[in-house]
């Protein structure tokens, strides 16, 4: 039997959430940069996808969470624009998130805040095309480490205009409206319970996750995992979510197995053979300032992760992409459509090519 997660959120309201494409696209990303062990002819990881989302309570106050890539991203702060460049990777932009949000009938006075997961490049968009009243919220420390932004502070990673004339908001994880979510450090945005930011430290100082309460009768929930995780298999499997023996993972083999007794089995002498635990994550993230604080984030997110009413998506979550309905739906009612067993162990149909399955097949 696997052990209890131990995730349990208070009562609360329910708020509509809404995920939209900002248009991003970044290619040509290494594999060994991004995940560990490598497979063998997988130089590159997928394409990725950037999502947003769009949180509106029961009251009408509304809110993003992530922005996308901003559509001029050469004019970055320097230190950031120059490394892109030099990275090799390929990054297309269609659409300013401002556009989109226009384009469907929001006006972007309406909005309350905006909030970055974390600082990167691809998630902060141009806050600049907000209106002054839309504040900007970001994690905790994030003053200390990057305050000024460019030209004040040459070398920083931010813009000036980026907050210049807004309210910068930095979440207090020990204030008035902070509490715990099983292992992590909350903050109930709102004050209703239907959106709460999460401290998970690691892919960079003041990362930080969102959980909207979906609905609440029953209570479901969406976990915006933002950049703690860059693949399914760094969250899976788990202590909490062992690979299932079920029917269910048929759909994501290869032919060549397909009709194979129990696919869980065969899974499992895939991990040995990569020399990985049953248990343990297909990978191992490459990609944080803090690698021990990463493993300790996605260990508190693996507690939610193996709930059935916490549907978990990153940012660039490539596996939802043909499942879920994209803004201006909502996708509140992903529970009663399933969406979350289908993406569930999807990412494990990317890699099979370079996993040797004829070896194990003979065996
Ligand atoms: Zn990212």
């Amino acid at each position: 039997m696997a052990p209890q997660p131990d995730f349990q959120i208070p009562g609360g309201s329910a708020a509509s959430v809404k995920i939209i494409d900002t248009t991003s696209l970044i290619s040509k990303v290494n594999f060994v940069h991004t995940l560990g062990p490598a497979i063998e002819g997988v130089p590159y990881v997928p394409d990725c996808p950037v999502w947003s989302f769009l949180i509106e309570n029961a009251e009408g106050r509304k809110v993003l969470f992530d922005l996308g890539t901003r559509k001029d991203w050469k004019n970055l702060a320097p230190i950031v624009s120059n490394r892109l460049v030099k990275m090799g990777w390929e990054v297309t932009v269609e659409k300013n998130i401002t556009q989109i949000l226009e384009e469907n009938g929001f006006s972007l006075v309406s909005f309350e805040a905006v909030i970055w997961s974390h600082y990167h490049w691809d998630h902060i968009g141009n806050p600049a095309l907000f209106p002054k009243n839309v504040a900007l919220v970001v994690g905790s420390g994030f003053n200390d480490e990057f305050m000024p932004g460019y030209p004040a502070r040459e070398d920083s990673i931010l813009l000036e205009s980026d907050y210049e004339g807004r309210k910068l908001i930095e979440i207090d994880f020990q204030g008035s409206r902070s509490l715990k979510i099983g292992q992590m450090n909350a903050c109930d945005f709102f004050g209703d319970g239907s959106f709460y930011l999460l401290d998970a430290p690691g892919h960079t100082v003041a990362h930080i996750c969102g959980l909207v309460r979906t609905t609440s009768t029953p209570d479901t929930f969406i976990l915006m995992g933002a950049d703690s995780v860059h693949d399914g298999g760094e969250l899976r499997p788990s202590r909490f979510l062992p690979i299932p023996e079920s029917m269910n993972l048929r759909q994501f083999l290869p032919a060549s197995i397909q009709n194979a007794i129990c696919p869980g089995h065969i899974l499992e002498d895939i991990q040995r053979s990569r020399g990985r635990q049953a248990n343990e994550p297909f990978f191992t993230g490459n990609i944080a300032y803090d690698i021990p604080a990463l493993m300790q984030t996605i260990e508190k997110l693996q507690h939610a992760d193996a709930q059935k009413d916490v549907f978990f998506i990153y940012a660039h979550d490539r596996t939802i992409m043909d499942v879920v309905d994209f803004f201006p739906k909502q996708v509140n009612d992903w529970k009663s459509k399933g969406w979350a067993e289908l993406v569930k162990w999807a990412f494990l149909k990317e890699y099979w090519q370079g996993l040797r399955l004829d070896k194990l097949n003979a065996s």
